[in-house]
């Protein structure tokens, strides 16, 4: 598990083409410099871990490409010891840059093998995160509320549970359409317990699905 200085001088390049990309807030793009992305990879795509790009992961899910976990984290406003709950751990390289941002992560996956390497490998990068094998639409009653939420997979619909999850004040920040692409929307959880909803620009995830594999 090594991440040499070659790993860090192309983190450091990576954050600079974010950067110009237009992600400005330091504290994203910090944390983006601090993650040994290589780690979270499949062997075969070892060598482009430092491209910004989405790849396969295990179970046919994908690795987030680097502007979208920056993106996504930067519309999130992420504080240290905030709760954080993600929707779709994957790789779990977006759960370590929410944990890198001083986050209490809580991550739930549906894929048990995602669930169970993700877990291994972030215990061994010391990062303390909470991690749950389950079905995100049913988000974590017991847990929250959350100050924020970040679905990381396409959903159809904004999940009800989620929403009610959320605190006062709260942001929850989610890819929304169909599987072609999806409109990230920001809601902000108004003091009065409207919604506030914001559209932000069209990404690629693979879908939210029910259940658990
Ligand atoms: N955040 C991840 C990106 C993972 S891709 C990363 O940084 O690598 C989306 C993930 O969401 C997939 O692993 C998929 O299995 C998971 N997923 C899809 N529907 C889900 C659901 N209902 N509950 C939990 N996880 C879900």
């Amino acid at each position: 598990m090594e991440d040499s200085f070659q790993h860090k001088g192309l983190r450091r390049k990576l954050v600079e083409e974010i950067r110009h990309k237009g992600i400005h807030d330091e504290k994203v793009l910090e944390a983006i410099s601090k993650v040994p992305r290589h780690l979270f990879m499949d062997s075969s795509f070892i060598k482009f871990a430092y491209r910004d790009q989405a790849f396969p992961i295990r179970a046919g899910q994908t690795i987030s490409q680097p502007y979208t976990v920056a993106f996504q984290t930067q519309l999130l406003e992420v504080k240290p010891m905030h709760k954080v709950l993600e929707v779709g751990t994957g790789s779990g390289y977006q759960a370590a840059v929410l944990a890198e941002m001083g986050a209490k992560v809580y991550t739930i996956e549906r894929q048990k093998e995602l669930y169970l390497l993700s877990q291994t490998l972030l215990n061994a990068l010391n990062y303390r995160i909470h991690f749950f094998y389950g079905d995100g639409y049913q988000g974590l009653p017991t847990y929250g509320p959350f100050d924020h939420i970040i679905i990381t997979a396409a959903a159809p619909v904004i999940p009800d549970k989620l929403l009610d999850q959320l605190k006062t004040g709260g942001r929850l920040v989610v890819p929304l359409g169909g599987s072609n692409s999806q409109v990230m929307t920001l809601i902000e959880k108004q003091e009065d317990k409207s919604y506030k909803k914001t559209e932000h620009g069209l990404f690629v995830f693979v879908p939210m699905l029910g259940g658990k594999e």
